[in-house]
């Protein structure tokens, strides 16, 4: 049971950034008490927005799939690591070309954006190509790893979305954005940097789109390694919910002693019903 003091803690942030798979639906099923946590926090006078590091989509997908859950369009906006991406991409490397591992998607969302991709141009071993970039590709074919490899071999600078090794479904596992780069590190001992939950650059890119500070926010999600270490990593306020990938037995067990201490959560909710019901 927690506390009022602690209670106020949580209703004193300005910023919810919510994860979805998992938290906000599961699939294509709405997760009951989801649509009510954003009229809490709408009336309460937060900002609420939501985050996730699946890069196979973009946000516009993302708008409608929930537009068909109940949530006007726009009424929440929606950022994903791919977003991230270009906004580090357009940072730290203006008009340096790309070679992109990721779906038509992403490739869209960044052509969008000005970044200049090599991916169309049949290009001699690792010619005139500065960055190689992974996300989650569920189109990715072997021409593409061969290419990708010999661009890192060739010196390329190696990026990645986010780091999650699967991506749970409906029907099981897929092998996300963290296992293609394994691949890709296994054939050439080249390692990305990462830029989605759990790491740094996506707090930077919170910080701009909501001129909010860490202090200020929450992040409620379902997985220990990218939603509940990104706010423990990061000074955010780390909700976990039991409603995705994090059992309520799980959860026991981390409770002992010898659990990483980023895998704590700040505080723990069945589900997004739950955490509206105390706002
Ligand atoms: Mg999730």
């Amino acid at each position: 049971m927690l506390s009022h003091d602690e209670l106020d803690e949580l209703r004193s942030k300005k910023v919810f950034v919510l994860d979805m798979d998992g938290t906000f639906y599961l699939g294509n099923q709405l997760i009951s008490g989801s649509l009510e946590l954003i009229r809490a926090l709408e009336q309460k006078g937060k900002t609420a927005l939501f985050f996730t590091n699946n890069s196979s989509q973009s946000a516009a997908f993302y708008r409608r799939k929930i537009g068909q859950m109940g949530l006007e369009s726009g009424e929440v906006p929606i950022y994903t690591s791919g977003d991230v991406l270009v906004y580090y991409l357009q940072k730290h490397y203006p008009g340096k070309r790309v070679y992109l591992v990721g779906t038509s998607s992403l490739e869209e969302t960044l052509r969008q954006q000005d970044i200049v991709l090599a991916n169309d141009e049949e290009l001699p071993a690792g010619a005139g190509v500065d960055l190689v970039v992974a996300g989650f590709d569920t189109t990715l074919e072997y021409h593409k790893v061969e290419r990708a490899c010999a661009y890192l071999r060739r010196g390329a600078v190696f990026l990645a979305t986010n780091p999650d090794l699967n991506c749970p479904t409906e029907q099981g596992f897929l092998p996300d954005c963290g296992s293609i780069c394994a691949m890709l590190t296994a054939a050439t001992g080249k390692k990305p940097l990462y830029l989605g939950k759990p790491y740094a650059t996506t707090l930077d890119f919170l910080v701009r789109v909501t001129g909010y500070q860490p202090a200020e926010m929450v992040i409620v999600g379902d997985r220990l390694y990218t939603d509940i270490a990104f706010g423990k990593k990061n000074g955010i306020t780390a909700v976990l919910v039991l409603s995705g990938e994090t059992r309520p037995a799980d959860w026991q067990k981390l409770l002992k002693a010898d659990t990483d201490p980023t895998y704590r959560a700040d505080y723990v909710f069945p589900s997004l019903a739950e955490l509206g019901a105390v706002l």
